[in-house]
């Protein structure tokens, strides 16, 4: 996160606010994750080099950026077209033009790349969504915040072993919701 310029990813009139450990508004009613935030759950991801890790929830393109300094195989999804077309601009511009990026619904995953050995979902479902659980490889982990709208939600890490998934209840979050294109 040290090589990561978080000021990059944020509105300039954000820029001297980069450094904090605080979310930040990023246009479009969304924020960048606070930097604590975007560090546990890059750690319980636990991504390996040559790892192949899908975001729902492009947002700025920071934790992408992040992840993308773990491992060269990066995917993003983001459901807003015109943050989709910043945070691709951003990736791009700043060197991680390795990153990947759709313009989708992420709640049905990208079935293109799958399996992914990590997934992380940065904004908060009412519940697991189903494909998300199906692109995760054997041993691979998912970390996802799930909730209601509008409060506190839990973040869990979700294991695949043998078929079956193992969750851990790590804390309590407050990410915006995961929404569906109508
Ligand atoms: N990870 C981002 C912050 C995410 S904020 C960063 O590093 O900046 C949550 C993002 O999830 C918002 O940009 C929001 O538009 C997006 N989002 C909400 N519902 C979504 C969905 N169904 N599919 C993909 N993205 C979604």
């Amino acid at each position: 996160m040290r090589i990561v310029p978080r000021h990059e990813f944020v509105p300039r009139d954000q820029a001297d606010q980069a450094y904090g450990d605080r979310a930040l508004p990023i246009g479009e009613g969304q924020t960048i994750s606070q930097p604590y935030i975007v560090a546990l759950m890059t750690e319980l991801l636990n991504v390996q080099p040559g790892d192949a890790v899908l975001e729902i929830g492009t947002g700025s393109g920071y934790q992408a950026a992040v992840l993308a300094v773990l491992t060269d195989q990066v995917y993003t999804v983001e459901i807003l077209p015109k943050l989709a077309r910043r945070a691709a601009e951003t990736l791009d511009r700043l060197g991680y033009a390795r990153v990947q990026t759709a313009n989708a619904d992420g709640y049905f995953g990208w079935a293109e790349h799958a399996p992914y050995d990590g997934i992380i979902v940065t904004a908060a479902p009412d519940h697991i969504p189903a494909p998300l659980v199906a692109q995760l490889r054997e041993g691979g982990r998912m970390v996802i915040p799930v909730g209601p709208p509008g409060s506190y939600q839990t973040l869990w890490r979700l294991t695949k072993q043998q078929g079956k998934v193992v969750s851990e209840n790590i804390t309590d979050v407050a990410f915006v919701p995961l929404v569906r294109k109508p």
